[in-house]
């Protein structure tokens, strides 16, 4: 769930700084753009999704419009994207395009940021089993 459109919105704007930054060729810089906000779009209309770290798990919604009745799985992670109910590469990331579901990873990965807000120390205080120890 994104729960913060500020921070979002904040992410977006450091994503593009950041892709302004790469000396892509002009088109490659649109399409990242496209994606960017597409990514965002999704991320607050169709929030589904699973962030873990390094790993994006998110799921497509059928587009309608198209004829598309079936959800799709994408695992995208800082080197690729791979449909997951399927076998192979996202489309767009294998014809070597930004797909959204890249731009979601990179969107999130800006938007938990949160190392320094959220600290590991709590396992610490987590409450102690107290069922049967079967070691
Ligand atoms: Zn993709």
């Amino acid at each position: 769930m994104i729960e913060n459109l500020t921070r979002l919105e904040a992410a977006l704007s450091l994503a593009e700084e950041k892709l302004n930054k790469q000396n892509l060729p002009g088109s490659m810089t649109k399409r990242w753009k496209r994606a960017l906000e597409k990514a965002k779009e999704r991320l607050i209309e169709q929030p589904f999704f699973s962030w873990q770290n390094n790993r994006l798990l998110l799921v497509s919604m059928p587009n309608k419009k198209i004829g598309e009745t079936e959800c799709k799985f994408y695992e995208a992670t800082p080197t690729e994207c791979r449909r997951i109910d399927k076998d192979g590469l996202c489309q767009a990331f294998f014809e070597g395009f930004p797909c959204w579901h890249r731009a979601a990873f990179l969107l999130l990965q800006i938007y938990f940021d949160t190392k320094s807000e959220m600290p590991f120390a709590k396992m610490e205080n987590a409450p102690k089993y107290e069922g049967v120890n079967c070691s």
